[in-house]
């Protein structure tokens, strides 16, 4: 097993694209396709050649691409067996605790829906890496478009159960925007106030904000900060339990 290689390149907007390569066993995954276009230049870029495609949920931005990259590439598309029938060209369907192989690499399949029903990430436990699709984001987390505020703080306590070294990968360059309403909500949180500091300096230059680690956003993102005194005074629930002021933070993001 060799060192999992990374090659991150924007896609559309603000999403992310991503391929992971093994070079022993010569696997390529993509992590979602949101540009087939894209996909192929960095395989192009690389001499990788594509063998799998691994889904986190069914958005366009996510596997719009799949059919396309399926068909020159006939790599296998694995993707969430609870999502399955929206996910075009899926073959090999995984569920929340699942390990599979990728090129000797153990993956392990985190359930972290709340965004969509069926929303997976893929975590690869002997490198340290997190995939974490529109679930957590740099300062953020997804959008609750089909799940309750109830199951979104279950799938995060999922992820801040991972090592704080854990490198997360996501799916979107938002992280200037979460800046801003994170520091609305905890301003006194330095370590915060210096990140946001860092993320205007790294925009300004055009540069990437992810990815980030688990240790860090446990520090600074108000979504995995429902324990902070401070984030509970500004929202006005001191005391509450968590997933309360997860739902109200996440409320007040919806509406910043
Ligand atoms: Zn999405
Ligand atoms: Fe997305």
């Amino acid at each position: 097993m060799a060192e999992l290689q990374v090659n991150m390149f924007p896609c559309l907007s603000d999403n992310y694209g991503y391929l992971v390569h093994d070079g022993d066993s010569d696997v390529t995954a993509a992590i979602d396709t949101p540009e087939a276009s894209k996909v192929n230049a960095a395989l192009e870029a690389t001499g990788w050649k594509l063998t799998h495609i691994l889904n986190t949920h069914h958005h366009f931005d996510h596997a719009g691409g799949n059919l396309e990259l399926q068909a020159k590439w006939g790599c296998t598309i694995v993707g969430s067996s609870s999502d399955a029938a929206r996910i075009p060209g899926i073959q090999q369907q995984v569920a929340d605790g699942d390990r599979f192989d990728l090129g000797g690499h153990s993956v392990r399949v985190l359930d972290v829906s709340g965004h969509t029903q069926g929303h997976i990430a893929y975590y690869f436990e002997d490198d340290a890496i997190l995939f974490s699709g529109d679930a957590l984001f740099a300062l953020g987390c997804g959008r609750l478009f089909e799940g309750s505020a109830d199951q979104m703080w279950t799938s995060l306590q999922k992820v801040m159960a991972l090592p704080d070294d854990t490198v997360v990968y996501c799916a979107h360059e938002y992280t200037q925007a979460n800046a801003k309403f994170a520091l609305s909500v905890e301003p006194q949180n330095e370590e915060l106030v210096a990140r946001a500091k860092q993320i205007d300096t790294l925009r300004d230059r055009g540069e990437p904000t992810v990815p980030s680690d688990i240790g860090l956003e446990k520090r600074t993102n108000p979504f995995l900060r429902p324990m902070s005194e401070d984030l509970q005074a500004t929202v006005g629930l001191v005391g509450a339990p968590l997933v309360e002021v997860f739902a109200e933070t996440r409320r007040r993001k919806d509406v910043f």
